[in-house]
Parts: C-alpha cells; sequence; structure tokens
C-alpha cells in the first residue's frame, strides 16, 4: 500500500478538513518508533497483555487539527480485524500491523512499548466518513 496521509501544519482549525496535499507523509513514518505508553499494553479485544517482540494490530488516530498521533487501540492476531469500523470525519485513521518493542527511560527509569516493523493495514482520510 503507498497511499499517504496528508498533513496540514500551517491551517486554520475551523477549516481543518480541507486537503492540503503540501506536507505528506506515509504511515510508516507516522507510525514508527512510536512510543504507546508506559506498563502495560493490553489488547482491546480479550485484555491479554502483550509482550515485546508480539506482532500486533493497532488503530491509531489524528484528528485534523493535531499533529500527533494517538494508538487508541491494540490487538492480538486472535483480535485483530483488517477494517476500520466507521471512519470519522475531520481524523485521519489507520490500522497498522508493528511489532511491540521496548523502550527505556534512563532518568524515569520506566519501560514503555514502542512500534517498530510498521506495515500499514488500511487507513481513512479525514474528508471520509462521519463526524464523531
Ligand atoms: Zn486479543
Amino acid at each position: 500500500m503507498n497511499a499517504e496521509f496528508v498533513h496540514r501544519r500551517d491551517s486554520p482549525v475551523q477549516d481543518a478538513c480541507a486537503e492540503d496535499w503540501r506536507v505528506r507523509s506515509s504511515p510508516e513514518q507516522l507510525l514508527s518508533g512510536l512510543t504507546v505508553g508506559g506498563g502495560e499494553t493490553r489488547c482491546t479485544g480479550c485484555a491479554r497483555a502483550l509482550r515485546e517482540g508480539e506482532r500486533v494490530l493497532v488503530y491509531a488516530y489524528r484528528m485534523a487539527n493535531e499533529r500527533e498521533w494517538t494508538v487508541a487501540r491494540y490487538y492480538c492476531r486472535t483480535c485483530r480485524t483488517d477494517e476500520l469500523e466507521a471512519p470519522t470525519l475531520c481524523a485521519s485513521e489507520a490500522l497498522a500491523e508493528a511489532t511491540l518493542g521496548t523502550v527505556y527511560n534512563g532518568r524515569e527509569q520506566t519501560h514503555a512499548h514502542c512500534l517498530l516493523a510498521v506495515d500499514p493495514v488500511t487507513m481513512s482520510q479525514p474528508s471520509e466518513g462521519r463526524p464523531r
């Protein structure tokens, strides 16, 4: 898949749903290395704790007026779905496969999972779907 997300960096929030093709980057770039919370990462479907090195499916979104992606859900191999249930207007949404890695914060002495080897499955653009 080689579709691309569109970033809007210099546009007013009120027309944030409009398309702007000036800045692009791929979901791989956007999600790779993204830290996904500290401590445990659990499957949204079965609540099983996901382990480092495990191949997972993640659901991530970015509202049109935000820069950062938010990974909202994780799925294990058993619970994964390959389709976005209901695309949300004004949000870029993506399903992607990723391997869970671990990052260590030496200063705070905490571990967190991060996304490695990201492989997009499907995505929707801000102009698709209905208002949240
Ligand atoms: Zn599961």
